[in-house]
């Protein structure tokens, strides 16, 4: 991977893996696909290997991260969700034409298009985002208890008392801050 850009966040989830190509959402936000290069390497690592973006992919891309990231935060809080949202995750949905493919070894592998590859992508992020949007899947949407994060994130703790997007960053940092205060109050 090229230096001088921010570390991908993978996680378990597709989608939310995806929303968090944007961290600290709250805070000083770090774009971590700034480029369309960019975006290709976070494709390969999440199983949607392309030959490369357009700008006008990276573009669709981001809109379609923003769209879950607004309805999954709207899910976590038992709001309404946001029709525009919707409709763009929807029509990313529409628009893909991967085909899942069982490989010898018994595992699942997206076969994109030679035509409209990034999109046949997004149309899996777009599909995966609405399996736990939905309620579809086994485990429930919340938001990191980080105040300069508030990601949305799937739980599927059996307790379902995960409080951070990620026990590697936020969560670390939240018991650093807790550890400091705890030793000044007890000076
Ligand atoms: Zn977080």
């Amino acid at each position: 991977m090229p230096a001088g850009f921010p570390d991908f966040r993978l996680g378990t989830v597709l989608a939310t893996s995806f929303t968090a190509t944007l961290t600290e959402r709250c805070g000083d936000a770090v774009e971590r696909v700034p480029t369309p290069r960019r975006l290709a390497d976070w494709l390969a690592v999440s199983g949607l290997a392309v030959d490369s973006c357009t700008t006008g992919e990276l573009e669709l891309a981001r809109e379609l991260r923003e769209s879950i990231h607004t309805a999954a935060t709207a899910a976590a809080l038992h709001d309404p969700l946001p029709a525009a949202a919707v409709e763009i995750i929807n029509a990313r949905s529409a628009q893909g034409r991967a085909s899942a493919v069982l490989t010898p070894e018994g595992k699942r592998r997206w076969q994109l298009t030679s035509a409209a590859p990034v999109e046949d992508a997004l149309g899996v992020i777009a599909a995966d985002a609405i399996s736990i949007v939905s309620g579809e899947r086994d485990g429930k949407l919340a938001l990191c208890a980080s105040p300069t994060c508030r990601a949305a994130f799937f739980d599927t703790s059996q307790s379902r008392t995960r409080r951070w997007c990620d026990m590697n960053t936020c969560g670390n940092r939240q018991k650093k801050a807790r550890f400091n205060a705890n030793r000044a109050a007890a000076k």
